[in-house]
C-alpha cells in the first residue's frame, strides 16, 4: 500500500485538482516545478538555514517523565510550540515563500480563519520584503483581533471577505478569485495539507520536517528510530501530515490522529471530519468533508479555532480509509482538561488544538513500555481568554 500522493496528485480515491479553468495555469507551473525546486541543492541550504536560525529548529524532543508516571507509559512531546511565531505553520510559510521567490512571484496572497496561518504568511513576507495580502472572514476578523494587529504590524494587508457566512470559506473564495485575477506576479500560500494537488503534497514535504527531526532524536534517547506510536491533532491536516510523513510505511509505528468532536459528535456541533464526512470537493481537492444531503458543506464547530474546518486533507481521508490511521474524536471539555493536565504536569500550557491529541491518554490504553510521540503543533499563549472563560480563570 502506498500512503504517499501519485503521479496524478492522488492519495488512494482522494485528492486531485479540481479547480477553475482560470487557475488551471498557475496550479500546473507549481505542479511541474515544485519537486525540482525542493531539490535543488541552494533550495535546500536556504530553507535548511532559516529553520535553523530564524524558526529555531531543531525543535526539542522532551520526554514527559511526570506524564508518563500519571499514564503510565513513556510519552515524548516534539516541541512545535516553541518555534518562533508559536506553532509548526511557519515551517510551511518559510518553505513556501521560498518556492514563491524560485518562481519569480513578487505578491504573497493567503487565506486565514483564525489568523494563525495569516500570521505566519505576513512573518515570512515581512523577512522577504514581499507584499502580503491575507484574505480573512468580516466575522473572524472581529474575533480575532490581536492576530489581525499582529498581522498589521507585520506589514500585511487584512481584506476581509464580506459574502457568505463571512468566514473562512468565504476567505478562501476571496483568495482564489484573487489569484485568477493575478497570475503572473502572485503564489497562493495554502495553510495547511489541502487544496489542489501539489498543494497537500508540498505542505507534507515542509512539515516532514517534524518526523525527520523525531528519527534521530529518539534513536538519541532509546536507541532505535521508530516509536511505538505518533499521535497529531487534524484540522486540515498539515502538523499530522509532518508528524506522520516518515512513518507512513513503517508498519510497526501505530498512526493515530485526533480530530475536533466539539460538544459532541452527535451533537451537530463538532468537526469530527473523517466520522461524519462524506466524498466531496472542497477547496480543489476530492476528500471527506461535512455536508448536508444536497451536497452544501456544513459549518463545523470546535472549541479551537484550528481544528475548526469542515473537511480533512486527502492523505489522512486516504489513512482513514485504509485503516494506516486510528482515528480518534476528542470533545471540547476532553481536551480543555488535557490542557490542564499538562499545564500542570510538564509547566506547558499547549494550544487547545494540541491540548485535543493529548485527550486521548485518558481513555485510549498504552503498554508501560510504549514509546508514544505525541506532536505538541503549538503554544497556548493565544488561547488564554478561552482558557479563562472556561476555567474562571
Ligand atoms: C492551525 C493549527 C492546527 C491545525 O492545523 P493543521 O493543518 O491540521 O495542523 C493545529 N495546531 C495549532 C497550534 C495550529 O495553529
Amino acid at each position: 500500500m502506498n500512503y504517499n500522493v501519485d503521479e496524478k496528485g492522488y492519495y488512494g480515491e482522494f485528492g486531485g485538482a479540481f479547480i477553475p479553468e482560470m487557475l488551471y495555469p498557475n496550479v500546473e507551473n507549481l505542479r511541474q516545478q515544485y519537486l525540482k525546486i525542493m531539490a535543488e541543492p541552494s533550495f535546500k541550504k536556504e530553507f535548511d538555514q532559516l529553520l535553523k536560525d530564524y524558526v529555531g529548529r531543531p525543535s526539542p524532543l522532551y520526554f514527559a517523565k511526570r506524564l508518563s508516571e500519571k499514564y503510565n507509559t513513556k510519552v515524548y512531546l516534539k516541541r512545535e510550540d516553541l518555534n518562533h511565531t508559536g506553532a509548526h505553520k511557519v515551517n510551511n510559510t518559510i518553505g513556501q515563500i521560498l518556492m514563491a521567490k524560485r518562481l519569480g512571484k513578487t505578491r504573497i496572497i493567503a487565506e486565514t480563519g483564525a489568523g494563525q496561518h495569516g500570521v505566519a504568511t505576513a512573518t515570512v513576507c515581512a523577512l522577504m520584503g514581499m507584499e502580503c495580502i491575507v484574505y480573512m472572514g468580516e466575522i473572524d476578523i472581529a474575533r480575532q483581533a490581536p492576530n489581525v494587529a499582529r498581522m498589521k504590524m507585520l506589514g500585511a494587508e487584512v481584506r476581509p471577505a464580506l459574502s457568505g457566512s463571512r468566514t473562512l470559506k468565504d476567505a478562501t473564495n476571496e483568495a482564489i478569485r484573487d489569484w485568477i485575477n493575478n497570475p503572473v506576479d502572485t503564489h497562493y500560500i495554502i495553510g495547511s495539507a489541502i487544496g489542489p494537488h501539489p498543494y497537500p503534497d508540498m505542505v507534507t514535504r515542509f512539515q516532514s520536517i517534524i518526523s525527520e527531526e523525531i528519527k534521530w532524536q529518539l534513536k538519541e534517547k532509546e536507541g532505535k528510530e521508530n516509536p511505538d506510536y505518533v499521535v497529531a491533532c487534524i484540522g486540515g491536516g498539515s502538523n499530522a501530515a509532518g508528524t506522520f510523513y516518515h512513518f507512513l510505511h513503517e508498519r510497526e509505528v501505530g498512526i493515530i490522529a485526533v480530530e475536533a468532536a466539539g460538544k459532541g459528535v452527535d451533537s451537530g456541533e463538532s468537526a469530527a471530519t473523517s466520522v461524519l464526512g462524506k466524498m466531496g470537493i472542497i477547496h480543489g481537492c476530492k476528500t471527506l468533508l461535512m455536508q448536508t444531503v444536497d451536497g452544501q458543506i456544513t459549518e463545523p464547530y470546535s472549541i479551537s479555532a484550528g481544528l475548526d474546518y469542515p473537511g480533512v486533507g486527502p492523505m489522512h481521508a486516504h489513512l482513514y480509509k485504509t485503516g494506516r490511521a486510528e482515528f480518534i474524536a476528542v470533545t471540547d471539555d476532553e481536551a480543555m482538561q488535557a490542557g490542564m493536565v499538562l499545564s500542570k504536569l510538564e509547566g506547558i500550557i499547549p494550544a487547545i488544538e494540541s491540548s485535543h491529541a493529548f485527550a486521548i491518554l485518558e481513555t485510549r490504553k498504552f503498554k508501560p513500555e510504549d514509546v508514544v510521540v505525541f506532536n505538541l503543533s503549538g503554544r497556548g499563549d493565544k488561547d488564554l481568554d478561552t482558557y479563562i472563560n472556561y476555567f474562571k480563570l
